[in-house]
């Protein structure tokens, strides 16, 4: 055995049966795959942005503005008296985080299926044990199957996904009421697509210090920036903060997500035509014969077709990249997940999606 297999040989095992998170490749096509919001900002403001970033001391360690930064999240999600925030490099690290914090032998991790694929890979990467549990076919929650695994499990930590992600929908929130009401542990209300959303969570963070809101400024606008944010109750948030890398958001980051900030008011116009337009694209894929698309409150929409991946594939070829989600789950058998884009993204992709039906 040479030194490579004894190093190798070294490193978990499980680490080493699993495939590294796919990321597509999209030079080229119109990009439609990852929920990011197609608009940049006006020549002007990335102009204004440049000069920001130019200005700052890169020779120093972040602190000072990614405590203003924290601050400024804070008061743009109106959160709530007597709970704190903390800070990551997306929400996938604070995910991360989470599953650190509850990391001890036996602990469980609960999310319904199929939602968001890193609370399950992080979980697992930690030694937890994750319990899946299945939505139903409309992609609803499965209450009594929630309650009954939350009674046999005892999670330290549960996920919702508020909007879910791949379907879209937003859970009913009695459901949720009565979830947090049962769980013995923290319960994640993961706001990844709250800017395209009719409810939040803030209400239910208020009512039971148990509850974690977790947002992300990627699907705003800023996927490339990455920072996501976590609120909850301070004595909890205080715990997860000591896992936090102290460091992690950049200064670039901070001052990006700042400049961000500042100009929320142009991000919420652009988040109202994303939803204007999400009506729109759903309409039109509910107009075409072969596809069937579920409601969404996220910038996203899934839809069941005939044969996914040859849709998927003929979409491509036609110069569009989707996501097809449907080896993710047996309840997505045949789902495409499409991301809204621009109105001329949309038209594309509804043109592609018709001639790649027949
Ligand atoms: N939560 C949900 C529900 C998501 O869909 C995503 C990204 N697709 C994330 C969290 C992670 O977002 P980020 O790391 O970019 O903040």
């Amino acid at each position: 055995m040479d030194e490579l297999d004894t190093a190798l040989n070294c490193l978990r095992e499980d680490l080493r049966a699993t495939k590294a998170y796919p990321v597509q490749s999209a030079a080229g096509l119109v990009k439609l795959d990852v929920m990011e919001n197609p608009y940049r900002l006006s020549e002007a403001l990335q102009a204004e942005l440049g000069r920001r970033l130019g200005a700052v001391a890169i020779n120093r360690y972040p602190a000072e503005r990614t405590r203003d930064l924290a601050a400024a999240l804070a008061a743009h999600a109106g959160m709530p008296a007597g709970c704190a925030i903390t800070l990551g490099n997306g929400s996938d690290e604070l995910i991360g985080l989470l599953s650190m914090a509850v990391s001890r032998p036996g602990a469980v991790v609960l999310a319904p299926l199929p939602s968001f694929v890193m609370y399950e890979i992080s979980a697992r990467y930690q030694g937890l044990k994750f319990v899946g549990v299945p939505l139903h076919a409309d992609f609803e929650l499965d209450e009594a199957a929630m309650l009954a695994a939350i009674a046999e499990h005892r999670p330290a930590l549960i996920y919702l996904a508020y909007p879910n992600n791949p379907t879209g929908n937003q859970w009913d929130e009695g459901a949720i009421r009565r979830i947090i009401a049962a769980a013995p542990g923290l319960v994640v209300l993961d706001e990844a697509y709250q800017p395209f959303a009719q409810r939040d969570g803030m209400a239910l963070l208020r009512e039971c210090p148990k509850v974690l809101v977790m947002r992300t400024m990627s699907k705003f606008g800023l996927a490339g920036v990455r920072i996501g944010y976590l609120i909850g109750a301070a004595a909890l948030v205080n715990e997860i903060e000591k896992l936090r890398p102290p460091f992690n958001v950049s200064v670039l980051n901070a001052e990006a997500g700042l400049f961000a900030l500042e100009h929320a008011e142009v991000y919420a116009e652009q988040a109202r035509a994303l939803r204007a337009e999400r009506e729109r694209v759903l309409a039109a894929l509910q107009a075409l014969p072969g596809v069937q698309p579920f409601p969404s409150q996220g910038n996203m929409v899934l839809a069941r077709v005939a044969d996914a991946a040859k849709t998927f594939e003929a979409m491509k070829a036609r110069g569009v990249l989707i996501k097809n989600v449907s080896a993710m789950h047996p309840l997505l058998a045949n789902c495409l997940r499409i991301t809204i884009g621009t109105p001329d993204e949309n038209a594309a992709m509804l043109a592609a999606l018709k001639e790649s039906l027949s």
